[in-house]
């Protein structure tokens, strides 16, 4: 593992805490792939219980001499699988779980999502929104619990360079540009053609989207790496555990009604995302689900305006996707 720049490794670090769904973008040679590396590395050990339901279903598919990494499931999926692969099938009244179903209750890694096949993204979205997953079949249905949370890196253009400048933001307020590695060689059309990929229903269901940067690999010592990563499990198991008492569950596990009642109750939180610029109900609800994964990071009883403030700056709305899409 190298050392992460210190935003990202924040970032990481509360959205492993409140079990939120993360996507890094940005261009090559920006460690997302690394990022996602320290991602799986913090997820704390699974429950007696997580790991009996997580047997019960990889059995169904006698795939139990699959590979299968840590104490809770990470299954790691490349940019070329197969929607059949990741929703399972029936065949030969044989129940074939498939990725989303054998990720249930852990993590489902994926590099490069803005190159899954259309299918493979469509796939994505039943298991975000429903925890759930119908097998393929050809009489009547059958779903599986496929509820994991979703870690993913992508490229912002076909090559790779895009974009050119990026934002950095310093102590979360002002902000620079940073050259990328390699230039941009698409055409504004493909480009924007392959930003749509990214749209829609499957940010929608993302919190966490960040940008990474290009930085220079530091050549890290390896034992004050792992010193850093016990540190860090350690304050996101303790950070989970505050989260469970004080709000009774993850925020990132969060529906809509609890948020919105969360929100209710408090009339000040609700103020403070009103008078901020995200234009959608949907995108303040996880401005809230953010925040409150960030207050319990930082030991507070509640968030705070810089709490907000410091969330939406993990948002899809803030990295000018859109104005790379006009820019065509
Ligand atoms: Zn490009």
């Amino acid at each position: 593992l190298l050392q992460l720049p210190h935003t990202v490794e924040r970032a990481v670090a509360v959205a492993t805490a409140g079990r939120h769904h993360l996507l890094l973008l940005g261009p090559r040679g920006s460690g997302k792939s690394q990022a996602l590396e320290w991602r799986s590395t913090l997820e704390p050990p699974a429950s007696r219980e997580l790991l009996l339901r997580h047997q019960l279903i990889a059995e169904l598919g006698q795939s139990l001499t699959e590979a299968e990494e840590g104490p809770v499931p990470i299954r790691r999926v490349s940019s070329q699988v197969r929607a059949a692969a990741l929703v399972g099938n029936i065949a030969n009244h044989l129940i074939r779980p498939g990725e989303f179903a054998l990720a249930n209750g852990g993590l489902l890694l994926a590099d490069e999502l803005p190159e899954w096949s259309r299918d493979s993204r469509e796939a994505l979205r039943e298991p975000l929104e429903r925890g759930r997953v119908a097998l393929t079949r050809v009489q009547g249905s059958l779903e599986l619990p496929a509820s994991f949370v979703f870690a993913g890196t992508g490229n912002l253009c076909a090559c790779g360079g895009w974009p050119p400048d990026i934002p950095v933001p310093g102590q979360f307020k002002s902000w620079i540009t940073k050259k990328a590695a390699i230039r941009c060689q698409c055409r504004p059309a493909v480009r924007a053609a392959y930003l749509s990929r990214l749209s829609g229903p499957i940010l929608d269901r993302i919190d966490f989207v960040l940008l990474a940067l290009p930085v220079p690999p530091e050549d890290g010592d390896q034992s004050a790496v792992r010193e850093r990563v016990a540190r860090l499990r350690e304050r996101i198991e303790a950070a989970r555990e505050r989260l469970r008492a004080r709000w009774g569950s993850h925020p990132g596990a969060m529906a809509a009604n609890e948020v919105q009642a969360l929100l209710e109750a408090h009339p000040a939180w609700k103020k403070i995302l009103d008078d901020g610029r995200s234009p959608t109900l949907r995108s303040r609800h996880k401005i809230a689900r953010i925040a409150l994964s960030l207050a319990a990071w930082d030991g507070l009883e509640e968030p705070t305006e810089g709490t907000f403030a410091e969330a939406a700056l993990y948002r899809a709305e803030n990295l000018g996707l859109e104005d790379a899409r006009r820019l065509e």
